[in-house]
């Protein structure tokens, strides 16, 4: 933890430029935005990831994102706002400490969602065996 680079931003050892703070929440520009405005969202406490963080952290974590997008988005005038949370490096996940991305969209900005493709034959019955009602 005494390396994480989020914990050091929070703690002011490291510089960001800050967006929000409050007792528990952190926002900072992301130092390589995906387009300006690009901002990411922490707890103060370090937790790893989704699985790791605390329901009730979480609950003031995404109503943050929520006020930081809408201003975010009116402020820059952007189209609109992805969301995104990386958890694991398989994920793309490169910083080990819990954190939301606000990523301003505008209308040129040529970025592409991802492919999806349709189930095989019985894909999604096997699937939802698997994964329903956890
Ligand atoms: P991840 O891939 O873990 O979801 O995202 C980590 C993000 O942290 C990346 O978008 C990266 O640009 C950002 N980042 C990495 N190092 C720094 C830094 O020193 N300062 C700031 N503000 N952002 C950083
Ligand atoms: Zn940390």
């Amino acid at each position: 933890m005494n390396n994480c680079l989020f914990c050091k931003i929070t703690n002011g050892e490291a510089p960001s430029y800050k967006v929000y703070e409050d007792e528990d929440i952190l926002a900072f520009l992301d130092i390589n935005p995906v387009n300006i405005g690009h901002t990411l969202v922490i707890p103060k406490k370090h937790y790893e990831n989704l699985y790791e963080t605390p329901n009730e952290v979480l609950g003031k974590l995404i109503s943050t994102v929520k006020k930081l997008s809408i201003n975010i988005k009116e402020k820059l005038n952007a189209d609109g706002i992805n969301i995104m949370m990386n958890n694991d490096s398989s994920a793309g996940q490169v910083i080990f400490h819990t954190h939301i991305h606000i990523v301003p969209r505008f209308r040129e900005d040529r970025f592409k969602h991802w492919k999806g493709e349709p189930y095989k034959e019985r894909e999604a019955e096997e699937t939802i065996e698997k994964i329903k009602n956890q």
